[in-house]
């Protein structure tokens, strides 16, 4: 799987990519990354990235013709996506990063100013993706955000097979909560139901408390569960003790 990134800041990339899974899913050659400095693709001697806005405005629009340029020098034929970094786009979460896992090429362009020119989202691009409800001023912390989060979905990029299929938004679920020693620290005990050995327990727990704190910190993701019939027991006693409290 390949990413590539296109931005007036590369510099901003430089060691972000280098440590932890997507280090080693570089290094392993699992997963590859180019960042493009938009401005080689402009053709004017000042490498002019942006313009005044049409119709009057405070600041600058990104031009089209070098994001145009840098996206078909970059997309590869066959099996490629082009996505514009936007507060605009829709919100991207668990799904999208795992289906965009699906292809070989993810082609990220990231805006800087007032945004980029509106032609390239009506023509260049497969979509626009938001990473949240709130204005960066620029792209790129969002493409790190979106390389890292689809990468865990490439085939051997998180060590443990299946670990990926354990966090959170798996099955619509928060995940459960961890522990590890000491087994008590300034007075708080690990869940005795830990030690127990009894792998049929645990896993009733570890279930029951994903569903707890999902009720709690993000109800929203249990609307329309395709597997909540499974969990019912376990609801009806978070919700009888919810009540007790
Ligand atoms: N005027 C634009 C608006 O209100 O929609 C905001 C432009 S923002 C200052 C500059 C760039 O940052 C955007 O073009 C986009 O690439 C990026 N950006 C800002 N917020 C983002 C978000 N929540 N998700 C993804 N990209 C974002």
């Amino acid at each position: 799987m390949r990413f590539d990134i296109i931005t007036i800041f590369p510099e901003m990339f430089a060691g972000v990519f280098s440590a932890g899974i997507v280090g080693k899913a570089l290094d392993k050659g699992r997963v590859e990354i180019a960042v493009h400095d938009l401005r080689d693709y402009t053709r004017d001697k000042h490498r002019q990235v942006d313009d005044r806005p049409f119709g009057g405005q405070e600041g600058m629009v990104m031009k089209p013709e070098p994001i145009f340029r840098a996206v078909e020098a970059v997309r590869r034929d066959g099996d490629s996506r082009v996505y514009l970094l936007s507060p605009q786009g829709s919100r991207f979460d668990s799904a999208a990063a795992e289906e965009m896992a699906s292809h070989r090429q993810v082609v990220l362009i990231c805006g800087r100013y007032e945004g980029v020119d509106e032609r390239v989202s009506e023509r260049l691009v497969d979509g626009e993706i938001s990473i949240g409800d709130y204005v960066l001023s620029g792209g790129e912390p969002a493409a790190v955000v979106v390389v890292d989060a689809v990468s865990r979905f490439v085939p051997g990029v998180v060590g443990k097979a299946g670990s990926v299929r354990n966090d959170s938004f798996a099955d619509s679920l928060l995940d459960f909560p961890q522990y590890t020693r000491p087994r008590e620290f300034r007075g708080l005990k690990v869940p005795q139901v830990l030690f127990s050995g009894d792998h049929r327990k645990i896993a009733r727990w570890r279930r029951k408390k994903a569903l707890e704190k999902t009720v709690r910190a993000r109800p929203d993701l249990l609307e329309g569960r395709a597997n909540a019939s499974e969990d019912e027991d376990l609801l009806e006693e978070i919700r009888n003790e919810r009540k007790d409290q």
